[in-house]
């Protein structure tokens, strides 16, 4: 059982009210029935439902309830692997068409929100990802010189420059990313539900998918009340997947991801720190992430999970992190904690699993799923309105599985509360 100071998500807390969608109930029917109520899911739904299909989605638990209302916030363009890696492990068109494809998120994400005047905080101010070391900055000319050959507008800025972006001598330099920014993430998919809700999409929460099966040329998905049949499926439960509906093996490695809030920054303090109010992250092997909320509250990040008794080491590194970047900060209280999951393949790379029919799981956004998880779902649901596979920014392949995921998931873990108990300890590990 989770404490409760580690199950205290900030981001339920600051969003509009939650949705409150009924529990299916009785028989439906409909053209494309969603699994997973995320980004995926209601990226997809509004983007079917504004083609003219009947939509009914349906969510476990509230939408949001996944990675989609647990992340960072940061709206990223492309993935985490850089494109160069991108076009080396999937071939040069195939990686050619999805780096483009991912560039554009955060263009598709920001023109989502405004069009449908979602209230989530956006700000499109750009993203920093900071050096933590030499080796950290080494890896930022990488990146930068791969995006220039791409014409990303990124720049590559000094030491001295992030020092006065940041507000914190801690970092090598930077790349900044203007196509960038931040939101808050659980009420930009609570955003996009009521956006294809609106468009007519049917949208039923507390409804966990139990059962799939196919007959006559239809799907039919079974839940403890009720029951939907279409000719199209999409499952988009991502890392919050139960294996056992598709009756699936591992498809890949679920490692966990922490926030901590600080109370509110006096006025004075923000004017140090991020004063542009950019999203950041570090190039460290097991890396951690910083931003604000919109009421100035600072939030600190890293790779582990909240629900293990050694999961105070994540505090513990938390407020010595803070400290140690924002020494005027060590005193602050950290108010909010949660974590949540990512869905990791072993390359790093989303996959699309046409599993029958007419039927998709997509999963495997690897830890940026915000433009992803929008551009999938979108795609998806234009492939299925207009029947053409082209939207799709990858092709999607028949079955995936991966081995030693539990190890994988286990090696992660371990490594990070590793990492961050000699951090909290005043050592470091080599390499990080
Ligand atoms: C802590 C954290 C920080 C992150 N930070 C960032 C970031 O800053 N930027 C970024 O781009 N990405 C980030 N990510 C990744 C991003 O959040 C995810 O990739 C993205 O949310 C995935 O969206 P999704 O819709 O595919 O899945 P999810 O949002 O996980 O949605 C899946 C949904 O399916 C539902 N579900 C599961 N099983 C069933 C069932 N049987 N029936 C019905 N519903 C079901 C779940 O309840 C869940 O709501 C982060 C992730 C985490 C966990």
């Amino acid at each position: 059982m989770i404490a409760h100071k580690y199950d205290n998500n900030l981001w339920t807390k600051t969003a509009p009210s939650a949705l409150g969608r009924a529990q299916i109930e009785g028989e439906h029917s409909a053209d494309l029935i969603i699994i997973g109520g995320g980004f995926t899911g209601c990226a997809a739904a509004l983007e079917a439902a504004q083609s003219g299909l009947l939509v009914i989605l349906l969510e476990a638990e509230t939408i949001g309830f996944g990675g989609s209302g647990r992340n960072v916030g940061l709206v990223n363009a492309g993935l985490w692997t850089p494109p160069d890696d991108v076009e080396n492990t999937i071939g040069l068109a195939a990686g050619k068409k999805l780096n483009k494809a991912l560039a554009a998120a955060p263009d598709l994400v920001f023109s989502l929100i405004e069009r449908h005047q979602i209230n989530c905080d956006a700000v499109r101010n750009g993203t920093l990802h900071c050096a933590h070391s030499a080796a950290g900055l080494k890896n930022l000319h990488t990146r930068f010189t791969q995006h220039q050959k791409r014409n990303a507008p990124v720049a590559l800025i000094n030491q001295e420059q992030t020092a006065h972006r940041t507000g914190t001598a801690a970092f090598k330099g930077a790349l900044f990313d203007p196509r960038a920014g931040t939101i808050q993430p659980l009420s930009y998919c609570q955003g996009l539900a009521q956006a294809a809700i609106n468009a007519g999409a049917k949208l039923f929460e507390n409804s966990p998918a139990l059962a799939i099966a196919r007959n006559a040329e239809q799907w039919t998905v079974k839940t403890q009340n009720g029951q939907a049949c279409a000719p199209h499926l999409i499952v988009a439960t991502n890392a919050y997947s139960n294996d056992q509906l598709l009756g699936q093996q591992s498809r890949f490695t679920l490692v966990h991801y922490f926030q901590f809030a600080t109370e509110p920054l006096t006025k004075s303090e923000r004017t140090s720190i991020l004063p542009n109010l950019e999203g950041c992250w570090d190039t460290a092997l097991v890396m951690s992430s910083f931003r604000y909320d919109s009421d100035g509250r600072l939030l600190v990040g890293s790779v582990g999970s909240l629900d293990h008794a050694t999961s105070p080491t994540h505090e513990f590194w938390a407020q010595k992190k803070l400290a140690a970047i924002y020494p005027q900060l060590a005193r602050k209280k950290l108010d909010h904690a949660w974590h949540g999951r990512i869905a990791m393949t072993k390359d790093h790379l989303p996959k699309v699993v046409e599993f029958g029919p007419n039927a998709y799981s997509v999963f495997g956004y690897s830890g940026r799923g915000i433009g992803p998880g929008t551009v999938f779902g979108t795609s998806l649901a234009k492939m299925i309105a207009n029947n053409d596979t082209s939207h799709l920014p990858v092709e999607p392949i028949n079955a995936y599985a991966e081995n030693l995921t539990k190890t994988a998931g286990l090696y992660y873990e371990t490594g990070s509360v590793l990492t961050h108990g000699l951090y909290a300890a005043g050592r470091t590990l080599i390499g990080r």
